[in-house]
C-alpha cells in the first residue's frame, strides 16, 4: 500500500490538525487549512512529503445555533473506513506509566494535477489499550491539559516511531506549530551516542544533528498562546527514559514550553508573515525567526467560474501563479463581472437554503467568517448601530457571518449571541445572516461569493490570516485592519482597503471603519461606472493572488528550510 511512497526520502510534516477535504473534519481553523494546502501544493509540485496528524474519531465538532445565537455542539464522527485504509504497523509509547499502542490510517491526498501524497492519521483506539487511552485520538483540541499532553506524545513520539516502523526514510521534519515538538525528543533518543563512547560529563545527545533535521513554523504571536506543561505533569505522563534536566535546558526551567522546545531543536524557524516574524523575534531574543508568509492553494480556493476564467486568459496559472499578474490587463471587465456574478449567485442560493433569507444580487455582500474568538472582533462592525443604519440608508449592504466558537471559549460563544442580537436589531434596515457549520465548502462559497471580505482583528494577534487570500483568488477585495498578511498585501485602493494604519485600530475605534465604508468603499461600488470597482477586483487577483498562494510558500520552504 505504501510501496509507491517509501522508495524515496521524504519531508515529514507534523500537524495537530489538517484539512484534507470537506468530509474529513480533522481541522478547526486556519492552522489545519494551511496544513491541507501545504500537502495539496506538495502534490502539485511533486515534493516528496508525508503528513502526520491524529485521526480524530469525533472530528472537530459540528454545531447548532438557535435563534438567540446559542451554540450547542455535536461530535462530528466521520466515515474513517471510507476515506482511509488501515496500516498493519503498530508501535507503542509510554504514557502515564502504561504502554499505549498506536496504529495509523493512510489517507492518500490526490492533487488535481495527478500528484499523490501520503497522510498518516494516528490512532490509539486499539483493543490493546485501556478505554481511556483509546480516546486519546478522539477529540481535536478537546479535554484538559493532561489530555493535550497525551495527544502531543502520540503525535510527536508516536509519529516518528510509526513513520520508521512502516519503512519511510525521512530526510527532514517540519513542525507545524509547537504541538508536535516532542518529535525532537524522539530524534534525540534515536540519534543518541551509545554510552560506551562517552567521556564523563559528555551529553548523549547530538543536538546539532537533530536541529539539522528539523524546521519549525510558529503561529502564535502571544506567549500565553503557547502550550505549556508543568514538570510534575511531564514527569508523571512522559516516558521517564527522558532525562528531565536536559528537557528543562531545552524547554524552559519553570514549565515545558512546546514553543521553546521546538525553537531549540530546529535549525530553521519561521513566522507566517513578515510582521509575525518581527513580533516573534522580539518575543524570543537569541533566535533567528525567518518569515515565510502563508499562502492558499490556488485551485482549491478558486470558484469554478474563476478557474475557467484563468484557464482561458492566464493559462499556466495553476502551476505558476505569477502569471496572474497579467490579469489586470488581459481579462476583460465583463468576464470578471460575469465570473463574480456566478460565484455570488451560488452564495445567495446557499444562504437561502440554510437560513431562508433571500439576499439581493445587486446589493454588496460583506463576508466575515473565521473562528469566533475575542481577538478576531467580529462585533467591531456593530459598535455604533445608528451610524451603520445611517450609512446603509443611502448605500445599502448585506452581511454574512459564519464561524464556530471553541466549546470552552465562553467569550467566543458570547460573541455569536451578540451578533444575533445585532442582527435582530438591524432587521428593519440591514440583512444580517449567520451561517452554521463553517467548513471548507462554506469557506469556498463565502470567500468567492462576497463582494468585500472583512477582517477586523486586534493587532498584532492575527499571525497571518488566510481567508482573505482565498477571497483574492476570486477577485474579492479585502477591507481589513493592517495586521498579519494584509500589511504585505494591502495597496490602498488598488488591492482593497486598510482600516486604520499599522499603529491604529488596536483601541477598537470603529469610526475609521465606518468612514472608509461610507466615503470610499460603497461609493466606488455604487458608482454608475463599474470599471473602478472591477479595477480593484483585478488588483486583488493580479497583486494578491499572484503572490499569496501556497505554491510560492512551498517553493520557499523547499529551498530555504528543507534543502539546507
Ligand atoms: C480559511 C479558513 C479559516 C482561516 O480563516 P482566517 O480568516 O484566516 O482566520 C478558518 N476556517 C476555515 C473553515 C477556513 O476555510
Amino acid at each position: 500500500m505504501l510501496d509507491e511512497f517509501i522508495h524515496e526520502p521524504r519531508v515529514a510534516y507534523f500537524s495537530m490538525e489538517i484539512a484534507l477535504r470537506n468530509e474529513i473534519p480533522t481541522y478547526a481553523g486556519g492552522l489545519g487549512i494551511l496544513a491541507g494546502d501545504t500537502m495539496r501544493t506538495a502534490a502539485d509540485l511533486e515534493l516528496p512529503m508525508v503528513a502526520v496528524s491524529l485521526i480524530c474519531h469525533a472530528g472537530y465538532f459540528r454545531h447548532e445555533i438557535d435563534a438567540q445565537g446559542r451554540q450547542t455542539e455535536h461530535s462530528a464522527t466521520w466515515d474513517i473506513k471510507h476515506w482511509t485504509q488501515p496500516l498493519d504497523a503498530k508501535i507503542a509509547v509510554q504514557i502515564d506509566g502504561r504502554t499505549v499502542w498506536i496504529g495509523a490510517w493512510l489517507y492518500i491526498l490526490e492533487g488535481h494535477m495527478g500528484g499523490r501524497q501520503p497522510v498518516l492519521l494516528l490512532d490509539t483506539d486499539l483493543d490493546e489499550n485501556s478505554s481511556d487511552d483509546r480516546k486519546i485520538s478522539h477529540y481535536l483540541y478537546g479535554g484538559d491539559n493532561v489530555y493535550r499532553l497525551k495527544q502531543e506524545i502520540v503525535l510527536g513520539l508516536g509519529g516518528v516511531r510509526l513513520l520508521h516502523a512502516v519503512g519511510f526514510t525521512i530526510k527532514h521534519y517540519h513542525m507545524n506549530e509547537g504541538h508536535s515538538a516532542l518529535l525532537g525528543l524522539e530524534l534525540m533518543r534515536r540519534y543518541a551516542y551509545s554510552t560506551e563512547d562517552l567521556r564523563p560529563g559528555e551529553s548523549r545527545y547530538d543536538l546539532p544533528l537533530v536541529r539539522d533535521l528539523c524546521s519549525f513554523t510558529t503561529h502564535t504571536p502571544v506567549e500565553a498562546g503557547h502550550d505549556r506543561f508543568s514538570y510534575d505533569l511531564v514527569q508523571r505522563v512522559l516516558d521517564n527514559d527522558f532525562d528531565i534536566e536536559t528537557i528543562k535546558r531545552l524547554a524552559g526551567e519553570d514549565s515545558l514550553n512546546m514553543t521553546r522546545l521546538a525553537l531549540n531543536l530546529s535549525e530553521y524557524v519561521n513566522g507566517v508573515a513578515k510582521k509575525h516574524a518581527e513580533v516573534s523575534n522580539a518575543m524570543f531574543p537569541g533566535y533567528k525567526v525567518h518569515a515565510i508568509t502563508n499562502g492558499v492553494h490556488p485551485f482549491t480556493w478558486s470558484a469554478e467560474s474563476f478557474r475557467q476564467l484563468y484557464d482561458h486568459y492566464t493559462p499556466g496559472w495553476r502551476h505558476e501563479q505569477q502569471l496572474l499578474m497579467r490579469a489586470d490587463c488581459c481579462i476583460p471587465d465583463v468576464a470578471i463581472w460575469e465570473a463574480h456574478t456566478q460565484a455570488k449567485q451560488h452564495l445567495i442560493e446557499k444562504v437561502q437554503a440554510l437560513t431562508g433569507v433571500l439576499l439581493k444580487p445587486d446589493v454588496p455582500i460583506f463576508g466575515f467568517a473565521r473562528r469566533m474568538t475575542a481577538y478576531k472582533r467580529p462585533d467591531l462592525l456593530f459598535t455604533d448601530l445608528e451610524r451603520l443604519r445611517a450609512i446603509a440608508r443611502n448605500q445599502p449592504f448585506q452581511i454574512v457571518f459564519a464561524g464556530k466558537a471553541h466549546p470552552n471559549d465562553e467569550s467566543g460563544k458570547h460573541l455569536i449571541e451578540q451578533l444575533h442580537a445585532h442582527a435582530r436589531a438591524l432587521a428593519d434596515s440591514i440583512p444580517v445572516v449567520y451561517l452554521p457549520d463553517y467548513d471548507m465548502a462554506l469557506a469556498q462559497l463565502l470567500t468567492a461569493g462576497a463582494d468585500v471580505w472583512l477582517n477586523t482583528p486586534l493587532p498584532p494577534l492575527e499571525a497571518s490570516g488566510t481567508s482573505g487570500m482565498k477571497a483574492a483568488f476570486n477577485g474579492v477585495p479585502n477591507l481589513s485592519v493592517l495586521d498579519g498578511w494584509w500589511i504585505e498585501g494591502c495597496l490602498e485602493g488598488v488591492t482593497g482597503w486598510a482600516i486604520g494604519d499599522t499603529a491604529g485600530m488596536a483601541d477598537g475605534k470603529a469610526q475609521v471603519l465606518y468612514d472608509k465604508l461610507e466615503k470610499v468603499v460603497l461609493p466606488l461600488y455604487f458608482n454608475s461606472d463599474r470599471s473602478g470597482w472591477i479595477r480593484v477586483m483585478k488588483g486583488a487577483i493580479s497583486k494578491n493572488a499572484s503572490y499569496f498562494n501556497s505554491h510560492r510558500m512551498m517553493r520557499r520552504y523547499a529551498t530555504e528550510a528543507y534543502a539546507r
